[in-house]
């Protein structure tokens, strides 16, 4: 026997509803019964996404929907700031570096939160950038960004703002329209309950403008294509037909419970695990948590690498290691997508065990009575 358990920043479990609609037959892109799944879809999408305007979709992994907002906002040598306080931040400044755009990285601590007041400064020293780029959960460190606060400030300018919510969407409030967000990207395999394959971009006023100035090649990530599709309900390619299927499927179940909903079980699983490796003498890693991973030190003496292999190998729990240079250092439990209290005890159970293992003096249930204390006051 091998049950398994995925409690990994992505990807995330499914629900069986998802599982299903994975497996139907194959249908055709082009007529009337997609097009029915294609149009509920992309309802689905923007109260997910909580805007008016259109989402549009590509047969990618997240990565492809970030340098979609790159390719198609911006022009070769035109100025963007990026937000880096982790391995997520620094793909921003590596993709706009791959495109020749004139990066200007503000630099943070791994561990800490990008301040509004900060990137005000840098945007008044740059009046002529074009964008500013940064991430909604920094799923390397376990940060989440005040979205709101940057939006207010980024408004006042002519940059686009553009936001990877690839883990966060789904788990932390992200209100694209009333803060001011242009695009939001975003992933399927994370908060969205779906395997990965689907990456997605919403587009305010404000960047359909851009886009029409952006001279930066493109061809299959051609937004102003897409959008010229989806406005009909259609795609301009082949669509990952099965996984559009699928996330009709998800994006009901998230109507269903409704969002805050939602928001509210992610942040009593967070408060639950981060209460957990407390209990157990870890250490938190971020000081603005998320709610989508919860980032804990390894205690001293024990190899965070082997502690990750061992739960996975002897109790079937995956979680995930540190990367970058937290490779070893930190461990990252993902409460994000399909999960409920069980899964996290399951996964504290197996990170005590597994601690237990490999030496570290700890008390068998301490970590799970402090998940418990949680959940007994708050499940209703
Ligand atoms: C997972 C993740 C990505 C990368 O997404 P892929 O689907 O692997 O391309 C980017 N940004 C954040 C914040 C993520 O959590």
């Amino acid at each position: 026997m091998s049950k398994k358990y995925l409690l990994t920043p992505g990807p995330t479990p499914l629900p069986p509803e998802v599982l299903l609609a994975c497996a139907q037959p194959m249908i055709h892109h082009r007529t009337d019964e997609f097009r029915k799944i294609f149009g509920e879809f992309n309802e689905g999408l923007k109260y997910l996404f909580q805007t008016k305007n259109g989402v549009v979709t590509f047969a990618a992994s997240g990565t492809g929907a970030m340098e979609a907002s790159v390719v198609n906002l911006l022009s070769p040598e035109d100025k963007a700031i990026a937000i880096c306080g982790g391995k997520f931040g620094e793909r921003w400044v590596e993709l706009c570096k791959a495109y020749n755009v004139n990066v200007i990285p503000i630099e943070v601590e791994w561990g800490k939160r990008a301040e509004a007041g900060e990137v005000q400064r840098i945007l008044a020293e740059h009046k002529d950038a074009k964008a500013v780029f940064t991430t909604l959960c920094e799923t390397s460190t376990g940060v989440v960004t005040d979205i709101e606060a940057i939006g207010k400030i980024v408004k006042e300018t002519d940059a686009v703002l553009v936001v990877d919510a690839i883990s966060g969407l789904g788990a932390e409030d992200l209100q694209t329209d009333n803060w001011n967000v242009d695009c939001v990207v975003a992933g399927s395999q994370k908060g969205m309950m779906l395997p990965p394959g689907l990456s997605f971009c919403s587009l305010s006023q404000k960047a359909l403008k851009a886009m029409e100035t952006s001279k930066l090649p493109k061809y299959y990530l051609d937004m102003k294509k897409a959008k010229k599709s989806l406005d009909k309900t259609d795609t301009a390619y082949t669509p990952a037909v099965s996984l559009i299927v699928a996330a009709r499927e998800s994006l009901r179940l998230i109507k269903e419970e409704g969002l805050e909903n939602v928001f509210k079980r992610h942040k009593m699983l967070a408060d639950a695990t981060r209460n957990a490796v407390c209990a157990l003498g870890l250490g938190l890693f971020s000081n603005t948590f998320c709610n989508v991973v919860t980032a804990a030190s390894v205690p001293e003496g024990i190899d965070g690498a082997q502690l990750v292999k061992l739960m996975r190998k002897k109790y079937g729990v995956s979680i995930a290691g540190g990367q970058g240079h937290l490779k070893g250092k930190i461990i990252r439990i993902a409460h994000l997508g399909y999960m409920e209290p069980f899964d996290i005890i399951t996964g504290i159970s197996a990170l005590e065990l597994a601690l237990s293992e490999l030496g570290y003096k700890v008390e068998l249930g301490k970590g799970i009575q402090a998940a418990e204390n949680v959940f007994s006051n708050q499940i209703k």
